[in-house]
């Protein structure tokens, strides 16, 4: 991959997604074109620059996985209802005033408090994964086992979630940091910087990670934690930002041979049954005794 792109690619497609949203971010518009935009871009260049040419998805299950990715944006839009998000909003924003939360920075520039939002709900989600890969009841209820099961990873794998953990985890720090902390418009620039991450991280590219990888996670850091290896897959639980690994000392930085949950990928019906019946050869999967 020309060095441009390695270099450059990461921190481009941040400062052109940041600035697009802060223009348009009145229109519900932006987050669809952003998806669709990146995913045919890092589609394309996983075709022309593979990091690993072994790992590239043939047309057949390529296709498998934007159906996945369709029926996940999907229902998440289902859950974001307006009617839905009404009611939790009040409730929340009743709770924001009893507790005295209303310590949100409004006054800063847009795309700061987007930034400052992002590394807040990352706060979040770092406790929640983290608390996923250590509990068998937690990983199981939430179906994260799903999201590591796929093998050969790419850009639309971070599309490739259960249903389960869009309802139960994969929405929850964006809406505690909006409503609780009252963090308003800021949130929807914070979630397109993580589906820009996410997208990235999940990417079959050869970028580079140093600097940017001080505070982002890279693809490298992301790889590493879809490892088949349960010691190396309890690391870099941050999919946008890698700070907060850093700060609680499960930052690794180190190549990945495979990634998986066992040696062979289920099939994608036994990766949707995952939650009520883990495959044999699972190897990831948190113990129930610790001390095995
Ligand atoms: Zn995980």
């Amino acid at each position: 991959m020309p060095a441009i792109l390695k270099y450059g690619l990461q921190p481009g497609l941040m400062v052109c997604v940041l600035t697009l949203w802060y223009y348009y971010h009145e229109s519900s518009w932006v987050y669809l074109f952003v998806v669709v935009f990146l995913q045919v871009l890092l589609g394309a260049l996983e075709y022309r620059w593979p990091a690993r040419p072994e790992w590239v998805h043939a047309p057949r299950y390529k296709g498998a996985l934007v159906g996945v990715f369709i029926l996940t944006y999907l229902f998440g839009l289902f859950f974001a209802d307006p009617a839905n998000a009404a009611t939790v909003n009040a409730a929340l924003s009743e709770l924001r005033e009893n507790l005295g939360l209303d310590i949100w920075p409004t006054q800063w520039p847009l795309v700061a408090q987007a930034v400052l939002a992002l590394f807040c709900s990352e706060f979040i989600w770092y406790w929640l994964h983290r608390a996923e890969h250590a509990s068998q009841w937690l990983w199981r209820l939430s179906a994260h086992g799903s999201h590591h099961a796929f093998q050969n990873l790419g850009a639309i794998n971070a599309g490739a979630n259960h249903p389960l953990e869009i309802l139960l985890v994969l929405a929850l720090p964006s809406a505690i940091v909006e409503l609780l902390f009252g963090a308003g418009a800021a949130v929807g620039g914070a979630y397109l910087l993580l589906l820009t991450l996410a997208f990235l991280a999940h990417s079959n590219l050869d970028l580079n990670s140093k600097v940017i990888g001080w505070l982002f996670t890279t693809n490298r850091h992301h790889i590493h934690h879809h490892s088949v290896k349960i010691d190396e897959s309890n690391t870099n639980f941050g999919c946008a930002v890698i700070l907060w690994d850093r700060v609680f000392g499960t930052f690794r930085d180190a190549y990945t041979v495979q990634t998986g949950t066992g040696p062979t990928q289920p099939s994608l019906w036994n990766i949707f049954l995952m939650p009520i019946r883990e495959p044999e050869d699972t190897q990831t999967a948190p113990r129930n005794n610790a001390a095995d």
